[in-house]
């Protein structure tokens, strides 16, 4: 018998249809994501699941699917996906590491200048015809040349920033759990600890997961500790930056500018103090968001579903030990 999957959102044409040959599919196709009550209706016949970070995929939707056997994580955060729940039940849990690695480093720079250079702004006086001569103080910004780049968590995008940063002749620091003496020889950049590269930092940027630890990493002490200058970039996770911290050091000077592709909470409500700030620059989570890499992203869910259904091993696991066992 064919499995019975559960999709939370159209997916690109390619991979949806390879899905389609392999299982019977039901997919939810509007455009914002699937109400809860759905999703747990449509789970109780369910053997897969692929699902967004859109979707809280906890307890109760699993309690509500006895046949679940994979959840498919169309992104490669999964704190969206109570892991622990999953592990308790047998149910594999995969994601989608490395094809949007570059895509979401190539965004994060792309914030980074946005931020320095001021770009909304700019834009801002264009649209509204308030532009009316070149003038040699308006819209100052600051160089990324040469200026120093902090990055917290020196993994897979982290890495990507780093060598997009030495080819912007910036000097680079980063943080993480361990220190990667290869990756600091390979690069020629330093470790430093969290606190020495706030203070040292012109630009920082954040790539490390949700988690509990990284919980507000980012708050009133550690904006306190950066340069006025600073400018900060989060293409992360929302939560990882304390969104009322934030809003006071943006609005009090402690740092200069801000750049998200993530918000605490997403999306951002319309009246957040946030959006009545100059000084910061914030795009909706598409850091992933390239033709070819969501048609990447879908293709690896879906084979990662299929490899997990057939009892295969995905080649993308994040609870390996369900395998394991
Ligand atoms: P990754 O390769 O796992 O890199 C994350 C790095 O952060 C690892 O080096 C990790 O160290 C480190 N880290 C974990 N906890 C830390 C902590 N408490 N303090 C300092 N460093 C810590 O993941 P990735 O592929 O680069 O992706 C990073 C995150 O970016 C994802 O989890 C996701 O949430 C986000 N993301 C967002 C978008 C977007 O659309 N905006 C797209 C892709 C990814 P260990 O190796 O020791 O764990």
């Amino acid at each position: 018998m064919r499995p019975k999957v559960y999709v939370t959102r159209l997916i690109p044409e390619e991979p949806l249809k390879k899905l389609q040959q392999n299982c019977d599919c039901r997919i939810w196709d509007g455009e914002l994501p699937v109400p809860r009550d759905v999703l747990l209706r449509e789970v109780q016949t369910a053997d897969g699941l692929v699902s967004l970070l859109t979707d809280r995929i906890d307890a109760t939707v699993m309690d509500a699917a006895p046949k679940l056997r994979v959840i498919s994580n169309m992104a490669v955060g999964f704190d969206n996906v109570d892991i622990k729940e999953a592990t308790k039940r047998r149910i594999v849990v995969c994601n989608t590491p490395e094809v949007l690695t570059e895509t979401t480093a190539d965004l994060a720079f792309a914030l980074m200048s946005a931020a320095a250079r001021r770009i909304g702004e700019g834009e801002r006086i264009v649209r509204s015809g308030k532009w009316k001569t070149w003038g040699p103080m308006i819209l100052l910004g600051q160089d990324i040349h040469h200026a120093m780049l902090g990055i917290i968590g020196l993994g897979r995008i982290g890495t990507e920033i780093a060598k997009r940063a030495l080819g912007f002749d910036m000097k680079v620091i980063y943080c993480d759990r361990d220190r990667r003496p290869e990756m600091e020889k390979k690069l020629g950049i330093e470790y430093a600890d969290l606190k020495t590269l706030l203070a040292r930092s012109d630009f920082v940027t954040i790539h490390t997961p949700l988690t509990s630890e990284t919980h507000h990493m980012i708050g009133e002490e550690q904006f306190k500790a950066m340069k006025k200058t600073a400018i900060l970039v989060n293409t992360a996770r929302g939560p990882i930056v304390d969104p009322k911290a934030l809003y006071n050091a943006l609005r009090d000077r402690l740092i200069a500018y801000a750049a998200l592709d993530v918000t605490e909470p997403e999306p951002i409500p319309p009246d957040d103090p946030l959006l009545t700030l100059d000084n910061i620059v914030i795009v909706p989570h598409i850091g992933s968001a390239s033709v070819a890499t969501r048609t990447k992203m879908a293709m690896m869910a879906v084979d990662n579903l299929l490899a997990g259904l057939k009892g295969e091993r995905p080649h993308h696991v994040v609870n390996p030990e369900v395998l394991a066992k």
